[in-house]
């Protein structure tokens, strides 16, 4: 933990740091809803805090490293620059034979060839490409039986990125990156891209180069469809540096599985047909491609509500895998059933906008809404829906009125949350107030919060 260099700073600037440290840790704390803990990001055992009289050229002369090494594992745009106080990341061996960081340039490649070892053994130990160029400092196992590198060293212009260590099948995680300058951050999510968005803007009280500068923090979800393979899944984060270097920084996330009920239900004759495969698959390419965008930004603001005016009980819950007419199991539900009687109001869980208003075959009157940043609500089965697609909705706004269309066995609700087009359970979201904390972060900023200490790396 980085609690030497912590003890060298002058009084003011230490209890601001603790102040954000305490804001952030707070933020964290609520939105991270999953019972997962996450791994929050830990300063590394090798920086240095620099002294009066300090520059670049001594730092780097008095640990063995170059200048342009050092420039470089800080993402320093001018070598004269430097500020007492200010911590830089030493890109050096970690001492253990097991790990070595990175130095500019690098590939793991170029680290088999130095080191003598295998190339494809590297890339599988790291699950990197053996050609992808690694960010100076960046983390490498040279051994299996090492220990893993902290998750939360941070790269460059990043400084913290919270990623959580696992989520269950069926549940989202909460990725949170701080950055201290705008810069395009790229995330992808066992190969997908991930709507990543900047949600908020606060001003450093730490210290160092961006004290004082605008901190930009990131959020985005990372979806677990119930039937996403339990092992360890990789996360990137990447964006560009100064230099124009794309820098990439891989985490390991693990998916947990969970273990749902199964469910027989018997279908009258007449629906049987709209179990083909071919009419299924049909409905869900027509409304894949719309539930899949990230390009809409964020469009609400409160922890997300009940899509019905009270609790009514639950039929079917996210995630039971379903046979019908006695047949195998076919599918999992990817939304949660409440046994509403015909015709309650169906309410907008949440702002948003209207993407799809019309009947389909299997899923009846539906109503999808647009939340932003690749979030998506749908309702099947109503009787109609009172809402045009296109049209924007607040939370709370009736859309609609519970029927039985489309493939249904009786008077119901069935509410859907997909994340970048993956249905996970919807419920945890009306728990967690997410974004709203975030969007507060910064007007919270001025609060003196004490002497309550929080361990930044719990
Ligand atoms: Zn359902």
């Amino acid at each position: 933990m980085g609690h030497e260099w912590m003890k060298a700073r002058p009084g003011p600037v230490w209890q601001a740091f603790r102040r954000l440290v305490f804001i952030c840790a707070l933020s964290l704390a609520c939105l991270a809803y999953s019972p997962t803990k996450p791994l929050y990001a830990q300063l590394p055992e090798d920086t240095y805090t620099v002294q009066p009289g300090d520059t670049l050229g001594s730092i780097a002369a008095q640990f063995d490293v170059t200048v342009g090494e050092l420039a470089a594992a800080n993402d320093l745009a001018d070598v004269d620059v430097l500020n007492v106080g200010q911590v830089l990341n030493l890109p050096r061996e970690n001492g253990s034979r097991g790990a070595l960081f990175a130095r500019p340039g690098d590939t793991v490649q170029s680290i088999a060839a130095r080191e003598g070892l295998s190339a494809d053994r590297l890339s599988i130990l790291n699950r990197i490409a053996p050609e992808a160029r690694l960010f100076p400092g960046q983390p490498v196992l040279l051994a299996r039986d090492s220990p893993r590198p902290p998750m939360g060293l941070r790269f460059g212009a990043v400084r913290i990125v919270s990623v959580p260590s696992a989520v269950g099948q069926g549940e989202a995680g909460w990725l949170q990156v701080e950055a201290s300058r705008p810069l395009a951050l790229k995330a992808e999510w066992n190969g997908v891209p991930l709507g990543i968005w900047p949600l908020a803007l606060r001003v450093d009280g730490g210290a160092g180069a961006a004290a004082g500068g605008e901190i930009t923090i990131w959020g985005a979800y990372l979806p677990v469809p119930a039937t996403m393979e339990p092992r360890d899944h990789q996360l990137r984060l990447s964006y560009e540096a100064r230099s124009g270097v794309t820098v990439t920084r891989s985490f390991a996330v693990e998916v947990r599985e969970r273990h749902f009920p199964s469910q027989q239900i018997t279908l009258p004759a007449e629906q049987s047909d709209l179990l083909e495969q071919a009419i299924l698959q049909a409905e869900l390419d027509y409304l894949a491609p719309i539930w899949s965008q990230t390009a809409t930004p964020v469009q609400w603001k409160q922890t997300f509500r009940l899509p019905l005016s009270s609790p009514f009980p639950t039929t079917s819950p996210y995630g039971i895998e379903r046979s019908y007419n006695g047949g195998a199991l076919q599918s999992f539900h990817t939304g949660h059933d409440f046994a509403a009687p015909g015709g309650s109001p169906v309410v907008a869980a949440g702002d948003g906008i209207v993407v799809v208003a019309e009947q389909l075959r299997v899923r009846g009157v539906s109503v999808v809404l647009d939340h932003g940043a690749g979030l998506f609500t749908g309702y099947w089965h109503l009787r109609e829906s009172v809402v045009e697609p296109g049209a924007k909705v607040q939370a709370g706004e009736a859309i609609g009125f519970v029927g039985t269309t489309g493939r249904s066995t009786g008077e119901h609700l069935h509410w859907e949350l997909r994340i970048y087009g993956a249905a996970v359970d919807p419920m945890p979201f009306l728990d967690s107030p997410l974004l709203s904390l975030l969007s507060e972060v910064g007007a919270e900023q001025g609060n003196e919060q004490g002497e309550v200490d929080r361990d930044e790396g719990n």
